[in-house]
C-alpha cells in the first residue's frame, strides 16, 4: 500500500502546540513508511480564513522542518464539491432542509423537556418533491443534509441505534452509533461546502491512505465513514491520537497565544524541542530529546501513542530544549543563531551549549568573549598578580591549568578561593561554562584589563 497522509489546518489562527502533534505525527508516520505528506488548507469557512493565515501556517511549518510533498487549497475545489453535491442529491443522500436555526433550537429545546435525545427529527424528509421544487423556485434558500443510514424500513425515518466501527490504529476497535446522531449539514443555505464533506472528498481524491488527526474527531469519523461509502469509496485507515491537554488540565486551544508555534520561536526554542516534545507527550517513548526527525521517526510509530491526553508543560519543553541543546553540533544550530542575528564561532558554541536553556542565552557569552565587560574584582591582590602571570599567546585548552596552577604557586591559594575571584573578574557572573575553553576566547589583552579592574 502507498502510505499518503495529510495534515490539513483551518488557516482561520496561528498553529498551536497542540495542531503540531497532529503534523509531526502526519510527517513521521508517512517518513517511517516511505509515504508522502501533504499539506491542506480547510479554508471553505471564508468569513474566518485569511491568506495571511495560511502564510503563517507555511512559514512554521517551514521553520520545523516539517516539509510536504504537495499542497492543496480546498476554496480552489468548489467546483468539484458542487459536482458530487450534486450527485448525492440524485442519490437520496443529500437533502434540502428549510427550516431556520430558532426553528431548530426551538424543536431541541422541546425534545429536551420531554427527555429526548435532541437530534434532528428529519421532518424535511417529509416534504414532497414537488414542495421542494417550489420553495426553491420561490428563492428560498435550503441548507442540505446527509442521510445517515440508521434507519429500519419497517420503523419509517426513525433512526435506530446503528454501530459504526472501524479498527484505530490507535485507539484499537470502535464503535461508534449514528442512530444517536443528526443528520449533519454538508451544506450551508449561503452554498458553501462544510469540512466533514470536504474533507471526505479531498481524502478519496488525493488518494488519503490514513487519516491521522485528534481523538476529538471520532465522531466525526463514522459520519465520514458513511459518507466515502455513499460515495462509493473505501474508507481510508483511521488513527485518532490522544489531544494535549494543559497544565491546568484543559485542552489547549488556538487562542492560547503563547502556546502558538510562532510564540515558541521568539522564545528561541529549537523546533526539533517543539517537535520532540508535541510527538512524544502521552506516548509509551520517553520524552526525550532527538538531533533529528529521522531519529525520531526510527523510534516514534503510532502503536505507542496511548490513549490518555498528554500533559502540556512550557518549563519541560524549556528543559527539553536544554538537553537538545547540549547534544547539538555547531552546524545543525549555525542557521538559527545566525538568524538571530549572532555570530558564534564552532569553540564558543561547544564552551557554551552546556550552559543554555534557549540560543538566546548565547548573547550572555558573546558578550563575555567579545566584551565590553565591567569586571568584578574580589580579591584585587590576588587578580593583579594573576595578570602579571598569564602567559604569552596562542591560548589553548591548557593554558587555564597552566596559568592558574602559576598563580597557586606564587600566592598560595587554593581551590575555590581560587578560582572564584578568577571567574567573577574574567567573567562578571557567578557561574558559567568552563574557564578553560572560554579563556582563550577571551584572549589575552581583555583577560588582562578585566585582571587589573577596567572594563574591556
Ligand atoms: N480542518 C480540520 C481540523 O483542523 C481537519 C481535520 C482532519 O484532519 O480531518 O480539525
Amino acid at each position: 500500500m502507498t502510505v499518503s497522509v495529510r495534515f490539513a489546518p483551518s488557516p482561520t489562527g496561528r498553529l498551536h502546540i497542540g495542531n503540531i502533534r497532529t503534523a509531526v505525527l502526519n510527517w513521521l508516520f508517512a517518513r517511517r513508511n516511505g509515504g508522502s505528506f501533504m499539506l491542506r488548507l480547510d479554508d471553505t469557512d471564508l468569513s474566518r480564513s485569511t491568506a495571511a493565515f495560511a502564510d503563517a501556517i507555511r512559514e512554521d511549518l517551514t521553520w520545523l522542518g516539517l516539509v510536504w510533498d504537495r499542497e492543496a487549497r480546498q476554496s480552489d475545489r468548489l467546483a468539484r464539491y458542487e459536482e458530487v453535491a450534486k450527485a448525492l442529491k440524485h442519490a437520496g443522500r443529500l437533502y434540502a432542509c428549510f427550516e431556520t436555526e430558532d426553528e431548530l433550537e426551538r424543536r431541541r429545546a422541546r425534545q429536551r423537556t420531554r427527555g429526548l435525545p435532541p437530534i434532528y427529527d428529519r421532518a424535511a424528509l417529509k416534504l414532497t418533491a414537488a414542495e421542494v421544487q417550489q420553495r426553491l423556485a420561490a428563492g428560498e434558500k435550503p441548507h442540505w443534509r446527509f442521510f445517515l443510514q440508521n434507519t429500519e424500513p419497517s420503523r419509517g425515518l426513525a433512526p435506530q441505534p446503528t454501530l459504526v466501527t472501524w479498527h484505530d490504529v490507535v485507539r484499537g476497535e470502535q464503535t461508534v452509533d449514528i442512530g444517536s446522531l443528526s443528520d449533519p449539514v454538508l451544506i450551508r443555505a449561503d452554498g458553501t461546502p462544510l469540512y466533514t464533506f470536504t474533507s471526505v472528498i479531498d481524502d478519496i481524491d488525493f488518494a488519503i491512505s490514513h487519516i491521522i488527526r485528534g481523538e476529538d474527531h471520532v465522531t466525526n469519523s463514522a459520519v465520514q465513514i458513511q459518507l466515502f461509502e455513499a460515495l462509493g469509496a473505501e474508507p481510508p485507515k483511521f488513527a485518532h491520537h490522544s489531544l494535549l491537554i494543559g497544565a491546568d488540565g484543559h485542552a489547549l486551544s488556538k487562542r492560547a497565544g503563547d502556546l502558538s508555534i510562532k510564540g515558541l520561536r521568539d522564545d528561541g526554542l529549537e523546533p526539533l524541542a517543539v517537535l520532540c516534545h508535541a510527538a512524544l507527550l502521552g506516548t509509551s517513548e520517553a520524552v526525550a530529546p532527538y538531533t533529528s526527525l529521522d531519529e525520531l521517526a526510527q523510534r516514534l510509530d503510532l502503536s505507542k501513542v496511548s490513549r490518555a491526553p498528554g500533559r502540556f508543560d512550557i518549563a519541560e519543553l524549556r528543559a527539553l530544549n536544554a538537553r537538545l541543546l547540549h547534544m547539538l553540533p555547531h552546524e545543525a544550530v549555525a542557521e538559527h543563531l545566525a538568524a538571530l542575528g549572532l555570530q558564534v564561532s564552532e569553540e564558543l558554541w561547544e564552551a557554551v551549549r552546556g550552559n543554555i536553556a534557549t540560543l538566546g542565552e548565547v548573547r550572555t557569552w558573546l558578550e563575555v568573549v567579545n566584551g565590553p565587560l565591567t569586571p568584578r574584582i574580589e580579591d584585587a591582590k590576588l587578580c593583579a598578580t594573576a595578570a602579571g602571570l598569564l602567559p604569552p599567546e596562542p591560548w589553548n585548552a591548557e593554558t587555564w591549568g597552566a596559568w592558574t596552577a602559576a598563580v597557586r604557586d606564587a600566592t598560595g591559594i587554593k581551590g575555590r578561593a581560587l578560582f572564584h575571584p578568577l571567574r567573577l573578574a574574567l567573567t562578571a557572573r557567578e557561574a558559567g561554562p568552563e574557564l578553560r575553553a572560554l579563556l582563550p576566547l577571551i584572549g589575552r589583552s581583555r583577560a588582562e584589563a578585566r585582571l587589573n579592574g577596567r572594563p574591556a
